[in-house]
């Protein structure tokens, strides 16, 4: 086995679009464990948006990326050295853990065992994992779609848009979504069982597009995206209606955030807008991996990911993300996985 773990370094803030110059990638030594700590073999870890905000020098909910410090993110791996009894070798693990090929763990602190061979392992930080616990909680608990209703998701086909819509189905409402081009629309329609998509880079209005596919306008929004979307949103909620304020990734990227027009329709539809924090609600963490498990394994969910490999391409498929250059969730794989099938 190899002593160094090769790692993506965060060397410099972005202002605006991230670029590759933000990152550098070295080789360390691996330090000696000791009583209590593991080493993990990180086999997939997870780009996600949460991360470009983590890059900025400013107060927000997660604590920000140091300068010069390797940079963290949600992984599965497998120990390949414990002195810890209740983490033996051989383990499969996910965790906070970082962008690297190997991550020393402390005393063992925050890591999960998962089953292998339960399912493939890049789907413990998809869709079993935070993005699909972001889908389950921000709906369900959330937007509470009731037979009948219309939901509208925006990015649809992403890491967490694909769960929202096909949860959103099963609960029997008219599903409608939106993406960046007509082949992610294409995958939600045909394989996640949405009841339409547009592709809101083709349109000629955002507005004009909901309202010819939302005839009887929006009861739920599932908030991906922010900006000229929501503003566009505003103008088709129905009386009562719900927004799941889950994220804004168009204005992550801007140096100033775009103004929003229509907030009077909160008002005159008496509309119950929720921003959330997925972190905030793991105690219902058992419950969703009930109800997501089982559908994945009826056959009543699907899921796609987007694979790039190598620990020196992590840089590029998170910048690629942010772009909407992913189709389905974007992992990236960084070492031989025993249990792909
Ligand atoms: P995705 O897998 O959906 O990837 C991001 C996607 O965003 C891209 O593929 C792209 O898809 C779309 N996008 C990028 N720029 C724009 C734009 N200007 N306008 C519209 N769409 C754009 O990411 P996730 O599913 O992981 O995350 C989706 C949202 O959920 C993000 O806002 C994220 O911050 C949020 N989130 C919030 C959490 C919480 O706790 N509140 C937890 C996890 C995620 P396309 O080609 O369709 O444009």
């Amino acid at each position: 086995m190899t002593n160094t773990t090769r790692q993506v370094i965060f060397a410099k803030r972005p202002r605006g679009w991230v670029s590759d110059d933000c990152f550098e990638i070295r080789d360390v030594a691996i330090p000696e464990l000791a009583d209590g700590d593991v080493l993990v073999r990180n086999i997939y870890m997870s780009v996600d948006p949460y991360m470009r905000g983590r890059m900025n020098d400013a107060k927000s909910y997660a604590a920000g990326f140091e300068l010069g410090k390797v940079m963290q993110c949600g992984a599965i791996g497998e120990v390949v050295k414990s002195r810890n009894d209740k983490i033996p070798e051989g383990t499969v693990v996910t965790g906070m853990l970082n962008w690297e090929t190997y991550t020393l763990v402390k005393g063992g602190d925050g890591l999960m065992p998962v089953d292998p061979k339960a399912a493939p392992l890049p789907y413990y930080i998809s869709v079993l994992g935070m993005p699909g616990f972001t889908a389950w909680y921000g709906l369900l608990k959330i937007g509470e779609p009731k037979a009948g209703e219309t939901v509208y998701v925006s990015a649809a086909s992403g890491a967490v848009g694909q769960v929202v819509g096909q949860i959103a189905k099963i609960r029997g409402a008219t599903v409608i979504g939106s993406a960046g081009s007509d082949d992610k629309c294409a995958y939600v329609t045909e394989k996640c069982g949405y009841d339409a998509c547009f592709n809101y880079k083709t349109v000629d209005s955002y507005a004009k597009a909901l309202h010819e596919h939302c005839p009887k306008g929006i009861d739920v929004y599932f908030e991906n995206v922010g900006g000229k979307m929501l503003d566009a949103v505003l103008t088709v909620l129905n009386q009562h209606s719900r927004i799941a304020l889950c994220g804004l990734i168009s204005q992550y990227n801007l140096t100033e955030p775009e103004g929003i027009k229509y907030v009077q329709s909160l008002l005159i539809n008496k509309v119950r807008l929720q921003g959330f924090i997925i972190s905030d609600h793991y105690d219902l963490f058992p419950e969703f991996v009930n109800d997501v498990a089982g559908w994945l394994k009826s056959g009543q969910m699907t899921y796609r990911l987007s694979v790039a490999e190598g620990i020196d391409n992590a840089p590029g498929a998170f910048i690629g993300m942010l772009k909407g250059e992913n189709f389905g969730k974007q992992v990236v794989k960084l070492g031989d996985d025993p249990y792909a099938a």
